[in-house]
Parts: structure tokens; sequence; C-alpha cells
């Protein structure tokens, strides 16, 4: 996966000093980190055959409840199919064959028809984590391009690296016999480095990649555009939230806007909240919008569980004797932890008690962080520990189990939870309808008031794992999530 995107690629070796996602260390956040009427639409109406299960092993992410409102008087009906989307013969044996997908999921039936509908409305999209997004917005693009023309016509935007070369990797597999070509915008790994003033303008129709280099290659006029008819930015939320990446994708948004051509503008995320809402929606005019309330977003699937715990080391005990030894019948884990050197503390403590474990935080190069998400990708790694550079949008079917170490809270108030990255992070697991289980590993009353704090916005109630170091407990916990 990462010959392919690397040697695509080219950009300076450090992108943004605020590499998103993870801490330096535990007292310096890395990172501050219409008017047109609109219409309520009945998406009841819009619903999808839901007697037509295909898989019996998926609970399907169908009956989330998504609502749109339309801008103008366009209608749109939604697809049940991928041949009611007019999609080319080439792009659908992608989709059949390729991808082996056999109809749309919700999101993809309700968005797909208003983003390749002309006027070709700007949509602000939110949707369950694993419901198919990335579908949504790489059909738009493969449809949206003219194949004849070879200038850059899509660009998608994302807050990393990693889930910049995993969305190309979709758009390369779905768009196989579509002949357009692509190319990843993320920052090069140190020993293919060549300059951006000594690189060749760029002539892929479709740049997938993060702010600072695409920023960089269109300041360097390496990266024309002029005929970019469609932007997408991935994660949206976070790549329009002031401590995540605003001022790079104002800017580029008003580039493309000041280059003259009419560009549609796509937002996907999982999570939109209201400042980000708000601000989004006075950035961008005259837009569809799907949306689901924050009562709603958690996954059903996915079973969420607290594990009180006396100290420290009693988490390493919870990992090491629960998670290693049950999570190994269950599928792959992701411990999310808050901080680079929680990260590497955690790291330590598994290795010597001889766990193999892998990690992967900011710090590291570039090419080794490709190299351990290949790895797990692979399934060569069952266990992978991470800061929130994973936080967001990772898809790894096998995933089944994810660990909060820490719970996550905002940088500039650590008295808050941060329920945006919360959110996303257990939906890391389950994806797609499949079943999932969270550990929260909760020490001390803050930790305590945090999880209520997260159950209270979410409406959702997590139970608890009676007693931290019992292994029937735990049996019993994944057994009622489905996974044992
Ligand atoms: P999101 O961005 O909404 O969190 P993804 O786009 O990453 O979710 O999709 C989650 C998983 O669901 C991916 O592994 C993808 O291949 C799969 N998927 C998406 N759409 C379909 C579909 N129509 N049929 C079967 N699987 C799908
Ligand atoms: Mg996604």
């Amino acid at each position: 996966m990462a010959e392919k995107t690397d040697s695509a690629s080219a950009a300076v070796t450090s992108e943004p000093k605020r590499s998103w996602g993870d801490e330096v260390e535990d007292e310096t956040p890395e990172e501050p980190s219409a008017s047109t009427t609109e219409s309520e639409l009945n998406v009841g109406g819009l619903a999808i055959d839901e007697n037509k299960k295909f898989n019996k092993f998926l609970d399907e992410p169908e009956d989330s409840n998504i609502k749109a409102v339309t801008s103008g008087d366009t209608p749109y009906t939604s697809a049940s199919t991928f041949e009611d989307l007019n999609l080319s013969p080439e792009l659908l044996k992608g989709l059949y064959v390729d991808m082996k997908f056999q109809k749309p999921s919700k999101i993809q039936a309700i968005s797909l028809p208003m983003i390749l509908t002309p006027p070709y409305k700007n949509l602000i999209a939110q949707a369950h984590n694993g419901s198919g997004k990335t579908t949504c917005f790489v059909l738009g693009m493969l449809s949206r391009v003219d194949p004849k023309l070879q200038a850059p016509q899509a660009l998608c935007i994302c807050p990393t690296r990693e889930l910049a070369i995993q969305n190309l990797e979709v758009l390369r597999k779905m768009g196989k016999h579509t002949g357009i070509t692509s190319e990843c915008a993320v920052p090069m790994d140190s020993t293919n480095y060549i300059p951006i003033a000594k690189r060749p303008p760029v002539t892929a129709q479709i740049v997938i990649g993060t702010p600072g280099t695409i920023k960089k290659w269109m300041s360097a006029r390496k990266l024309g555009v002029s005929c970019v008819k469609i932007l997408v930015f991935d994660e949206a939320d976070h790549m329009l939230a002031e401590d995540g990446f605003k001022d790079d994708s104002l800017r580029i948004m008003k580039d493309i806007e000041r280059s003259g051509a009419h560009c549609q503008v796509l937002l996907f995320s999982a999570t939109f909240n209201e400042t980000v809402k708000n601000f989004v929606t006075r950035v961008v005019k005259d837009y569809n919008q799907l949306f689901v309330k924050k009562e709603e977003l958690s996954l059903e699937s996915v079973k969420q569980y607290k594990v009180l715990c006396p100290d420290e080391l009693a988490k390493v005990m919870v990992i090491k004797d629960r998670i290693f030894e049950l999570g190994e019948n269950v599928g792959q884990t992701i411990i999310f932890v808050r901080t680079r050197h929680s990260a590497s503390t955690l790291h330590k403590s598994l290795a010597e008690l001889g766990y193999e474990v892998t990690t992967i935080q900011g710090a590291q190069k570039q090419e080794d962080r490709d190299k351990i998400v290949k790895e797990f990708k692979d399934g060569l790694t069952q266990v992978l520990i991470s800061t929130d550079l994973l936080a967001r949008g990772f898809d790894q079917q096998q995933v089944n189990l994810v660990i909060n170490y820490d719970l996550p809270v905002k940088h500039e108030n650590r008295t808050e939870p941060d329920y945006e990255v919360y959110l996303h992070r257990i939906g890391r697991a389950g994806r797609f309808g499949r079943k999932g289980a969270v550990f929260n590993l909760l020490l001390g009353d803050m930790d305590k008031m945090l999880m209520e704090k997260i159950e209270r916005h979410f409406g959702t109630q997590v139970a608890e794992v009676p007693s931290w170091n019992s292994n029937e407990d735990f049996k019993g916990a994944l057994k009622a999530a489905g996974l044992l």
C-alpha cells in the first residue's frame, strides 16, 4: 500500500508542525490542535429496502436515523441499487467485483443522488462511523471527473497522512477500471525526498492529501486548481475547527474559488458539534445537509464498558491478562492513549512483559508510520497502541476491540471530555455494522466524572465490568457484545 502512494507523492519531509492527533507530552498540547428556504425532507420516504438484508453477519447500519435538509427545489430520489445512480459500467465493475459491495448503504443511497445531480450543490453530510462515507465522496469524485482532461479536477483533503493514503487506496480500487489518474499529496518519506521545485506539475485528475502538502503544492504552482470542480473534506468538522486545520482549509477553498472554477464542496464527518456546524454553515453556501442527532450517533453494535482500575498497574494488567488473552479469539485491538509519552510507556511495559505490540504516534518517521499501519492492516500484528492519530477514519474491519487507556479530553480544558474524539475512537470498532466492544479504563474520580459526562452527552449507558481482575467478567462482557 505504501509503495503505490509514496512513489506517486512528493512533498517536504515535515508536514504540519501541528500534526493532529497526539500530544508531545503531558503538559504541552502539540496543537491548539443558506439563505434559500430549506425544506425538511422525510427521509422515511428515502429509506432503502430493509427486506434485502444481504449479509446475515452484519447488523447493518441501515436503521441509522439520518435527516436531510435540502436547499432549493431539486428533487432527489434515494438509490436502492448502484445502478440507480447512473454510474459508468467501469465504476459498477469496481464496486461489485473489486470492492465486493452489493448495494449502497443508507448514507450512500441518500447522499450520492445529491452529489451527482446537477446543479451539483454543496453538501454537508453527517453519518455514523463505519457507515460508508468514503464511498460517497470517492464515487462523487470518480463520476464527476472528465477522463479526457489530464488536469486536477477533484481534491480531497484529510487530517492525517494515514487517512489520505487509505482514501487513495479505496479510490484506486474502486476506480480501477476507469483509467482515472490519482496522486497522493502527503509528506514524503526521507528516502524518496525530492524538493517540490524540482517536480513536474501535477497532472493527476484526482489528488488526495493532507492540508499542509496540498497548500505547499498549490503555492509552488505545481498543483493548478483552475479545473477543480469538486473539493472534498473528509473528517470535515476537524478540518474546519479552530484547533484543527481551519486556516489551511479556508485558504484552499478561497484559492479554488478565486481561480473561477465552479466547485462543489463536500463535507463529510460522523461528528459536527454546534460550534463547527455554525461556522461551516456560514462558509459553505447553498448546501444540502444530512445530519444525525448526537443521541443517535453511538453505534448500537458496539458495546461500551467501563472498568474501574485502582492504579496504573491495574490498567496494564487488564491489557496484559484480559485483552491479550481473550482478545486473541476476538480480532484485532486498538489501544488509544492520550499522549506520545503514555504510548511509549505502555509499549515498554507490555514489551517487558513479553507481549508483542506495535505503536503509532506522530513523532515517528513517515516510513515507520506507514510500515506499522501496513503490518496491522495485513493482520501481521494484533494489538496496536495509538495516539489520536488513528482516532478518526482508520478503517480496519477486523478491529473488534477498542481500549481507551486514557479518556480523550479537550486540549484547553482537561476536565472536559473530547466528545467527538471519543465517538471517533470507539467507531474504529464495529465497521459497517460489525460487532465490537470498547473498554474504558478509569482511574480515580476525574475519570469517573469524565465518563459520566460522556454518557450524558450521548444519552448512552456505559455498562460497568464488575471487577478489573476477573476473567469471567471480561468474558461475560465480550459475550454480551456478541464477540465470544
Ligand atoms: P466511514 O467513513 O463512514 O466511517 P468507511 O467509508 O470507512 O466508513 O466504510 C466502512 C467500511 O464499510 C469499509 O470497510 C467499506 O469497505 C465498507 N463499506 C462501505 N460501503 C459498503 C457497501 N455499500 N457494502 C459493503 N461494505 C461497504
Ligand atoms: Mg471515514
